[in-house]
């Protein structure tokens, strides 16, 4: 076994309800990505290069960290953790990881625990994490076309994913599919994509290429607005703008001919810091604190450091004073990257 998560780890009592992690423009911090691992078994042309570079795996921190680092997160208040990466489900032994956090949910201090996948194991996994409590999964998808999927993914097979997506959705899980709109690419397949979607019962999210990490492209080829995007929707769509926030990127519609919800998240074209409630830990354990910003805490020094979760909750608390009030991308056609680390390193 790769990992021993067999140490105790902060825990709630049952009912007990910390108060949040507030940053220094008074937003409430309760929900924490964890990108888990760098690698992936896809290529996907917009994210990484072919020879990527991976980590070396004791750079990573182990399972065990990572739920410990999870617990002080929960006890200071996080309500709702992201497991991706990389794609979260080749890290090996995942499992144990999901295993492990599930009792912060049955504890109640954890309201929901979530992953966002490619779906090329999900078919495998998807029941044991429903029934860990995981209910709702992303997967995204970016095409519907198998030639299309090869060539973005640079290998990926799309049924396999769609076979991942089904197993999910039998395993009670709620699917929500994760699209990045490319110009050339996908742009003309994005209504049908959206009607095969909401005919399956899965909400949909359209996101636009963002500039982190140096790829073979130039980001301003694949770029499609998604103001254009939803131009060309409308001449379909009927789309009615809904209220629901989730203190994210997101902002929805309501597709009235399918029925179904459909997001857009567009860091280029509309700023949406103001309710920022997340902040994003590396898989090497370095605290993020904003998508499109350097500064980060190193918390895997702390961990390493000592055996104290109080040291390494005053280390989140002080990386938490830094947040900065948002970011600052614009896509150029200019080189390096806006953000020098990939998608992958940082978790999307
Ligand atoms: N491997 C998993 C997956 O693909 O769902 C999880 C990690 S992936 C980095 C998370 C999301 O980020 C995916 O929906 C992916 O399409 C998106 N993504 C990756 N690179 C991106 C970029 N440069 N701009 C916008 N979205 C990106
Ligand atoms: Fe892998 Fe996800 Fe990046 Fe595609 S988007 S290469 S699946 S990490």
């Amino acid at each position: 076994m790769a990992d021993d998560i067999s140490l105790p780890s902060t825990v709630l009592p049952a009912g007990a309800r910390p108060a949040p992690l507030i940053d220094p423009f008074q937003r409430a911090i309760t929900y924490l990505r964890i990108s888990v691992t760098d690698r992936c078994d896809l290529r996907c042309a917009y994210c990484m290069s072919e020879n990527m570079q991976f980590l070396p795996k004791r750079d990573l921190l182990s399972l065990e960290e990572l739920d410990r680092l999870c617990g002080v997160f929960i006890a200071r208040g996080v309500r709702k953790l992201r497991i991706t990466g990389g794609e979260p489900l080749v890290r090996r032994d995942i499992m144990h990881l999901f295993r492990r956090l599930s009792r912060h949910l049955e504890s109640g201090a954890l309201q929901e625990l979530t992953l966002t996948t490619n779906g090329t194991q999900l078919a495998r996994f998807a029941p044991e994490l429903a029934a860990l409590g995981v209910k709702r999964v992303n997967v995204s998808l970016d095409t519907l076309d198998a030639a299309k999927f090869k060539d973005i993914t640079r290998r990926g097979d799309l049924p396999v994913v769609l076979g991942g997506i089904e197993a999910a959705r039998k395993a009670g899980m709620q699917v929500k599919i994760n699209a990045v709109a490319l110009r050339d690419v996908n742009g003309d397949e994005i209504p049908d994509m959206i009607a095969w979607a909401h005919g399956l019962g899965m909400d949909m999210t359209l996101i636009e290429v963002m500039p982190l990490g140096e790829i073979e492209a130039d980001r301003t080829d694949q770029f499609l607005p998604l103001s254009v995007a939803r131009q060309r929707l409308e001449s379909r769509y009927t789309l009615t703008p809904l209220p629901d926030r989730t203190g994210g990127p997101a902002r929805y519609v309501r597709v009235e001919e399918t029925g179904g919800r459909l997001g857009f998240i567009t860091p280029l074209t509309h700023n949406f810091c103001e309710s920022c409630n997340r902040v994003r830990l590396t898989c090497t354990g370095q605290l993020y604190l904003c998508l499109g910003q350097e500064d980060s805490a190193d918390l895997r020094a702390v961990l390493r450091a000592t055996q104290d979760d109080a040291v390494l909750a005053r280390a989140v608390e002080e990386a938490i004073s830094r947040k900065p009030k948002g970011h600052d991308f614009v896509i150029e056609r200019q080189r390096p990257a806006a953000v020098p680390r990939h998608m992958s390193v940082t978790g999307g």
